[in-house]
């Protein structure tokens, strides 16, 4: 993984601040007990013009950025509004266009315990650039994915936020297949279901038709999920959202993963069993194709999921 790059500033409580001085005291209450939600968003260049770029989505990641603290019974001291207009400013200053946003919701110091209720809400937003998440070549050609041992319960987790310390079960997923030599890890629910990836929604092509777990199973609600489903409507292409068993994902022409970070990756192989011929499937080139052109302003009927930078 690509080491971070520094960039100028970051937004933290209201106001930016130099990146090396983004700092919080050790006994912040999120960095012990995991409670406080986070977004990963997107902006691009657009296509053409490289002095112009466009955040992807800005108002859906900021809208789930406040129901994940909702979920979390925190309230953030701004509004979605001002939100993503700190979003848009920290890139201004930074001077970015292909950057990767990482909003934070935390929870401060001053009070420790599990039931400690007065520590401030506190807000980070963090710039920077951010390439392919499973490499150019997983991208291009599809990664190799493993069945992890761990799953997603929605008994122990609230699976619709992106709750910091509900990640840890994704990066013990994700250490457990990438130690075994592999590149990204499915998750099954606890009843063996199949459930998505550990940063990614999964969907299968099967017999034409595009199939991924509804959202009543245990998944985040992708943004890009959503968009792919929307594109792929566009597109004509049949879409059912329901449970798939793990044989199923085996047999399925293409299986390819969906993510702000990791945008569409194709799957090649999952548990040493290639998938349809074992490369990226047309199906999954066509949404590629289609998603790359939105994401970078070259599709006016998607026009209203970019936010100007400038
Ligand atoms: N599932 C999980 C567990 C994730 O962390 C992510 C990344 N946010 C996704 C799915 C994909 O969501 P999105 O397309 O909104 O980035």
């Amino acid at each position: 993984m690509a080491k971070l790059h520094p960039e100028k500033f970051i937004w933290l409580d209201g106001k930016l601040v130099a990146w090396d001085e983004a700092h919080v005291h050790i006994l912040t209450h999120t960095l012990h007990y995991g409670l406080g939600a986070f977004e990963g968003i997107r902006a691009y260049e657009l296509s053409g013009d490289t002095t112009q770029g466009a955040v992807f989505r800005l108002t859906e990641h900021i809208d789930r950025l406040m129901a994940s603290s909702k979920l979390c019974l925190i309230n953030v001291p701004y509004s979605r509004e001002q939100l993503i207009a700190a979003c848009v400013e920290t890139l201004r200053q930074n001077n970015l266009r292909n950057a990767y946003l990482r909003p934070l919701v935390f929870l401060g110091d001053g009070e420790m315990g599990l039931g400690a209720t007065k520590m401030a809400v506190r807000v980070a937003i963090a710039t920077y650039v951010w390439g392919s998440y499973l490499g150019d070549e997983g991208i291009k050609n599809g990664i190799r994915a493993k069945v992890s041992t761990f799953a997603r319960s929605q008994q122990s987790a609230l699976l619709k936020a992106k709750v910091c310390g509900q990640y840890v079960n994704s990066v013990l997923a994700k250490r457990e297949v990438v130690l075994a030599g592999y590149d990204e890890a499915i998750m099954l629910d606890s009843s063996g279901y199949v459930a998505e990836a550990s940063g990614e929604n999964i969907f299968a092509v099967i017999r034409g038709r595009l199939v991924t777990p509804p959202l009543s199973a245990a998944i985040l609600e992708g943004i890009t999920r959503d968009s792919v489903l929307t594109i792929a409507a566009d597109l004509g292409i049949p879409c059912d959202e329901k449970q798939l068993s793990r044989d199923q994902l085996y047999l399925a022409d293409e299986v390819f993963l969906t993510g702000t970070a990791a945008e569409i990756t194709p799957v090649r192989e999952i548990d040493d069993r290639s998938i349809g011929a074992g490369k990226t499937g047309p199906i999954t080139q066509k949404l590629q194709e289609i998603f790359f052109q939105t994401v970078r302003g070259q599709q006016q009927s998607y026009a209203r999921w970019l936010t100007p930078i400038q």
